[in-house]
């Protein structure tokens, strides 16, 4: 990697798509301008909390361990490390793609690779923003014990709902789970133990949060919610929200294409509908989204857009 501004190709992310492709563009011999938000390397994977047992060659208690291990992998390699810089905007424009940075030069180059992942989803009502990290909570593994033995709501329906209701519950939380839809998408081992627990109740369903406040006087939000239709309240400690996770790219001109998810539309090449975009990894959809598939599909990236510069 050598110098910014002289670079032929943007990497974009830092997870394992990322490291992947950064490894598989030094081998190739490709000059890449290599980026991730925060500047660190393992994206989303310091933030799951549960054992990586399905990536071929060891085992890590949670993806912490995982992103050090990606992390020492990098430091010691030949190339640099991603700098800090967080991608704003992706113009198409004559001169090649134009992009621009938060706090940073604008820039151009040849062909990019977004490799940004996913973030946790959010409910998008109003009170959630300003709630996280005090009474919004967007993981009950990190946040369950803070909590312990207090009034909490959770909504989500999958395997993260359920289970993290679980979780709630066997910390002494008094858990009220507020599902939308009827069909829980959770398998039965979570939902089985979360339908016969004393100290969970699941609200009828479609229970729909509208609002969060914080709560007056004491710790804690006010939910003003919509149970079946009828406008009413509930007074919690914390509401976790646990409704999975969605794509993450900045916006580019003229509009990449996507699938209906919202994912990166991309064809066998990783070719996005912009040319010399390109896009691999969990942002364009995979349907197993892991360590495995991301880390692969990094690679067969980077190997496509080495060979469009004529370096294989
Ligand atoms: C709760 C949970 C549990 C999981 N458990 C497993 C498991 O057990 N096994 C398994 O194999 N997989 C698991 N996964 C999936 C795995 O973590 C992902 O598939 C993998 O991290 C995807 O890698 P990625 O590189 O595509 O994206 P990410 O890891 O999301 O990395 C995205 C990168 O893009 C950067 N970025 C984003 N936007 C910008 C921008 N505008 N400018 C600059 N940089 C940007 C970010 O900073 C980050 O570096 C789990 C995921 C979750 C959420």
């Amino acid at each position: 990697m050598t110098n910014p501004g002289e670079s032929d190709v943007l990497l974009v992310g830092a997870g394992p798509a990322g490291v992947s492709a950064a490894q598989w563009f030094h081998t190739y011999d490709v000059d890449v301008d290599w980026v991730s938000r925060d500047g660190r390397v393992g994206g989303i994977l310091p933030r799951v909390q549960n054992p990586i047992e399905n990536y071929p060659g060891a085992n890590f208690a949670d993806g912490a361990e995982l992103a050090d291990a990606l992390a020492d992998q990098v430091d010691e390699a030949p190339y640099s490390s991603p700098r800090a810089a967080a991608v704003r905007a992706i113009q198409r424009t004559d001169r090649g793609l134009d992009v621009e940075f938060e706090d940073d030069v604008p820039r151009v180059y040849r062909r990019i690779l977004l490799a940004t992942g996913t973030r946790f989803r959010r409910l998008g009502v109003p009170g959630e923003e300003a709630g996280l990290g005090e009474y919004v909570s967007q993981s009950t593994s990190a946040d369950a014990e803070r909590f312990a033995g207090r009034e909490v709501a959770i909504v989500g329906g999958g395997d993260a709902g359920f289970e993290g209701a679980l979780q709630l519950a066997e910390t002494g939380s008094s858990v009220h789970m507020l599902l939308r839809s009827e069909t829980h998408r959770a398998r039965p081992q979570f939902v089985e133990p979360v339908e016969s627990h004393p100290e969970i109740r699941i609200h009828p369903i479609p229970t729909v949060v509208r609002s969060i406040q914080p709560a007056s006087g004491r710790q804690g939000c006010r939910l003003e919610i919509e149970i079946q239709g009828e406008a009413s309240h509930l007074d919690v400690a914390c509401l976790f929200v646990r409704i999975g996770v969605e794509p993450v790219y900045p916006p580019c001109y003229p509009n990449i294409q996507t699938t209906d998810a919202g994912y990166i539309d991309v064809d066998d090449d990783h070719r996005t509908s912009v040319e010399g975009l390109f896009a691999a990894g969990e942002v364009v959809g995979p349907r197993l989204p892991a360590v495995s598939t991301a880390v692969g599909d990094g690679a067969d990236a980077a190997h496509v857009i080495a060979d469009s510069l004529g370096h294989l």
